[in-house]
Parts: structure tokens; sequence; C-alpha cells
């Protein structure tokens, strides 16, 4: 078999690799089914149990309230983008978005389309480097929408805004889902692509909340409504059923490692280490604002754009892929989602100590 190296592409992205052994045993057969995961139809029986484990195993890692359905939809965050204002925002009504990223900014565009779109903040002015702090919420929004970590620019909000009166928060916390503890009561809607922290591509979480599946309305495309995936279980059509049990798998690793809390000291540790020897760094700078570093993409450049194509090729060669940043940043950036380990970071390191010395 091809040897395993460290890949640090920002999604679709590294997998624990016992999850990927086990999918290897169950493509072929599924337990004692004699039947492949991929070739089960969505109503047997042994599907219906994978899908009950991804939905249980979602409740239980992320403590969901009862009164908050979990979705396993299809057509990505980017899906989400319009399907939130489609089901939650009139002509009439005015929805906030805080922009910290062109993730957000691909959001708000969706929204128009529905209804009025206030900028609450935006943090543009500075290429997104930071999280603005300065909020300004219009009267009554008909909802909040943020992006809990701007996959692209390498920031994240520390907790989650506070929006004002009882307008529903949204996230799209595609690329930090399950890093961290999360409190799902202060959300409507938490949505987020499986492909950082959950899975593979193709399937999309969607945790919402009761109240706003009843409310949207019924006059708009069946497969958009939130109430019909909801009133069949995400079985109103052939769900991306692949998707969903790598998910259980990613899930129940999750809980084997200790649930969100451990996550998130394990992320923390990894990403620290990397900010800890960026701080002192001669060569390497992060290119986020201190007090927003993200613990799952960690961006950072020389200020050469020669010298970072070289150290990327550098590290390429020498099998740490996918550090090349996103080309409205340039530089290079370290995504390191739950399932990325540490030795990988710690390899990053002595990489870029090496290159410094030889560069500095
Ligand atoms: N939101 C964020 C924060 C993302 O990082 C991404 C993808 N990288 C998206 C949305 C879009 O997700 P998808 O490709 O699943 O539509």
């Amino acid at each position: 078999m091809t040897e395993r190296i460290y890949n640090f592409s920002a999604g679709p992205a590294a997998l624990p690799l016992p999850v990927l052994e086990q999918a290897q045993k169950d493509l072929i057969s599924l337990g004692d089914t004699g039947i492949g995961i991929l070739e089960h139809s969505h109503r047997s029986k042994a599907f219906l149990a994978v899908y009950e484990a991804a939905e249980a195993l979602c409740r239980e890692v992320a403590a969901v309230p009862d009164n908050y359905k979990v979705l396993f939809l299809q057509g990505g965050a980017s899906t989400q983008f319009f399907m939130v204002p489609m089901n939650l925002l009139s002509k009439d009504q005015t929805a906030d978005y805080l922009v910290t990223g062109s993730w957000s900014k691909k959001a708000v565009k969706e929204a128009k389309l529905f209804g009025n779109v206030n900028i609450a903040c935006s943090s543009e002015d500075q290429n997104f480097s930071y999280i603005p702090e300065e909020v300004a919420f219009s009267d009554n929004p008909a909802y909040v929408h943020f992006t809990s970590n701007n996959t692209i620019y390498g920031t994240e909000f520390a907790s989650e805004p506070a929006a004002p009166g009882d307008a529903p928060l949204v996230c799209d916390a595609s690329s930090d889902i399950f890093s961290r503890p999360i409190d799902i009561s202060k959300y409507g809607i938490v949505y987020a692509g499986a492909q950082k922290n959950l899975g593979p591509s193709g399937v999309t979480l969607v945790i919402i909340r009761d109240n706003l599946i009843e409310q949207g309305p019924s006059d708009i495309p069946t497969m958009l409504q939130y109430r019909t995936h909801s009133e069949a279980g995400s079985m109103f059509n052939t769900p991306p059923t692949f998707g969903i049990y790598i998910l259980a798998q990613v899930l129940q690793w999750l809980k084997d490692q200790g649930g969100l809390e451990a996550m998130q000291q394990k992320n923390q540790a990894k990403a620290g280490k990397l900010y800890d020897y960026l701080e002192q760094s001669k060569l390497f700078n992060a290119t986020a604002a201190k007090k927003d570093r993200s613990l799952m993409n960690v961006t950072f450049v020389t200020g050469d754009a020669d010298l970072d194509a070289k150290f990327i090729a550098q590290a390429t060669a020498a099998g740490l892929d996918g550090l090349k940043g996103h080309r409205s940043v340039g530089g290079m950036r370290a995504s390191i989602y739950n399932a990325f380990p540490e030795a990988g970071v710690d390899k990053l390191i002595e990489m870029m100590s090496q290159f410094e010395q030889e560069h500095a």
C-alpha cells in the first residue's frame, strides 16, 4: 500500500485512518450483510441502522436539544446560502450578515435574492484578516448569519455573536464544526458541508430549531423546504448514503477521542504549537489578527512570493501536501482539522525551522 502523507488540504481534508480502514471493509460488505455500503438501499434495515447511528451520535456529541432536528442534506454549504433565506426571509424583511470572508459574501449574495440584507459588520477593509468587534444590527432582523471559521483567511469567532432580541442565529460552521464545544440552544440553524471535520463532500449537516422549520413557506420547491426533509427524516429522496455512513463513523471516532472538549484541547495544542513557532519566527508571519486566529486553518507568509513558492515545493517534496494558501491571501495555509495528526504539525514546524535557518 502507498504510504500516507500529511494532508494539509482545506477540504476535502484528512479523515481519521481507523474510519477509512473500517470503510474499506464496509465497501465490500457492511457488517455481515454481504452487501457493500455503496450498494445498500437507503430503505434497507442495514442502512437505517447507519442513519440512526449518525443522527444519535450527532445529538450525543453536540448535546443537541430535543427541539432541534438533525438533517443530512445535499448541495453543500453553498445550497444553505440560499435555502436559509428562501425559508426564513421574505421580501419585506431584513436579515443581518456578519461579513468575515468570501464565504459570508457568497451567502449575502444569495440572501439578497429573497429580501433585504444589512451588513452588520465587515472586515473586508483589511482583506478579512480579523473579526470585527463592532456589530450594527438592524432593528428587527429575520435572522443573523455568521461564518464561525473563515477557511480562506484563517480567522475564527472565539464565541458566537449575540443576536439582537429573539432573532435566530444562523451559522455556517463548515470549517470548524465539532472542533470545540457548541451550545446549540443559542442557534436557530447550524449548517456545515461535511468535507472538513465530518466526512466526505456530498453531505451537509443541518441542525435546525423546530419553530424555524414550521415557519418556512410552502410555495417553494419541495426539495428546498426544510419541512420536507424534517418530515421525511432526511429520506424524502435518496439521501447521500455513503456520506452519512462516513459521518457516523467520524462521529463515533470523535466520541472515542473524548468528545468536543477533548477535541478542543487537541486542536488548541496543535494550532498553539504552530502559532508559537510563528510568533518567534524571523521568516514566517501569521496573517490573521492574533486575537482571532483560527484553530483549523493557520495562514502564514514569508512576505516574499518566490520564497513562499520555494517553501511549498520543498514541503510537498517532503510529504507535506496542500500547504498552498488560497489565491486571495497567497502564502501558506495549514488546515489542521480534527483528524489531522499532531505529528504532522511537528513535522511542519521542523521543516519551517530548517527552511528559516537556510533563508532568514
Ligand atoms: N462555507 C465555508 C466556511 C467553507 O469553507 C466552504 C467551502 N470551503 C463553503 C462554505 C462552501 O461549501 P460547499 O463546497 O460545501 O458548498
